[in-house]
């Protein structure tokens, strides 16, 4: 089954001890589309500026993204600028710049309408409702947010997590709004402001999934050369999404799944710059690194 997936589309630059990149391809649903790609057919929707380079354009096309729902508008596409230290779990925004974006109200394609799976990767909660509005009889949506939101747009973001049915977010962000120091009680408080499950990111400490009658704590994928963390919650996110919408069905079993799925997408994306490695893996490489993340995590051994 297809997924619908509307977020950022961006040109990011990324600052680390090491190196240094710039205007290369990014933004939440970039990371999201190419990570769901692997799984299942994706409609994307975004907006980009007439300077947003070809060959950009050309790896959607190459993973099967539909780009019907992309808009290319007169103006500079949304930038966003990033600064690592030695220790990557800490980054710093350096700049932010919505361009095309400030005024994107997009109207979704009619064949986009009926899309049974969708994923609402960051942006501003408003927007995401925005979209969401013109899909008829979604199955599953997951959507993702960031602290900026949490900060800036509670009440939608709040109105928003009403109509979805997993929420995505980081543990600094889920305590953050839940006013919760405890996890757990952040994830449980979570489910009671609407979504059926909750999926709570610690990094390279991997994640939570909470629903009513599941709990699943999964480790992330060691690794050895991290060289850039930008974009590994998209691409679990965005992974997550795709492998349910190919089960076309959700259950505890296609969820654990899915995070395992999400988590062996988000491992490779962050050992090279922008989407450079994910450009380069094909499925044999996902199957065995999904296979030796059963091996390292299973401990049941008769
Ligand atoms: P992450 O590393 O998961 O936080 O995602 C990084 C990506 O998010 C980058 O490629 C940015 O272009 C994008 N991004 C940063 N700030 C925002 C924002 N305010 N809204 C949407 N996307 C953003």
């Amino acid at each position: 089954m297809s997924l619908l997936i509307t977020g950022s589309i961006a040109l990011d630059t990324v600052k680390t001890p090491l190196e240094e990149h710039t205007d290369q391809l990014g933004g939440s649903a970039s990371y999201a589309a190419i990570a769901a790609s692997f799984f299942t057919p994706v409609n994307l929707v975004g907006i980009v500026g007439n300077d947003f380079p070809k060959p950009y354009l050309n790896l959607y096309r190459k993973h099967g993204v539909n780009l019907d729902g992309l808009q290319i508008a007169t103006g500079k596409t949304f930038r966003w600028s990033g600064e690592y230290e030695w220790d990557m779990n800490n980054r710093k925004t350096l700049s932010v710049n919505l361009n095309v974006f400030e005024t994107f109200q997009p109207t979704l394609p009619a064949h986009y309408r009926q899309t049974p799976f969708i994923f609402l990767a960051n942006i501003s909660p408003q927007l995401q409702l925005h979209v969401l509005s013109q899909v008829k009889k979604p199955k599953f949506i997951v959507a993702d947010t960031m602290d900026l939101w949490i900060n800036i747009a509670k009440v939608p973001l709040l109105a928003l997590l009403k109509k979805i049915d997993c929420l995505i977010l980081n543990e600094s962000e889920a305590r953050e709004l839940m006013k919760e120091t405890s996890l757990i009680k952040a994830g449980k408080a979570l489910l009671k402001r609407g979504p059926k499950f909750v999926c709570i990111k610690k990094g390279e400490h991997g994640c939570l999934l909470f629903g009513k009658d599941l709990f699943f704590s999964a480790p992330a994928f060691p690794l050895e050369d991290i060289h850039d963390p930008t974009g590994a919650g998209d691409c679990f996110a965005g992974a997550f999404a795709g492998y349910l919408a190919k089960a076309g069905k959700v259950n505890h079993q296609t969820l654990r799944k899915a995070v395992i799925a999400g988590s062996v997408i988000a491992s490779f994306n962050v050992e090279s710059f922008s989407l450079n490695r994910l450009k380069t893996i094909k499925p044999k490489d996902i199957r065995a690194r999904y296979k030796s993340f059963r091996q390292m995590s299973h401990f049941d051994v008769a």
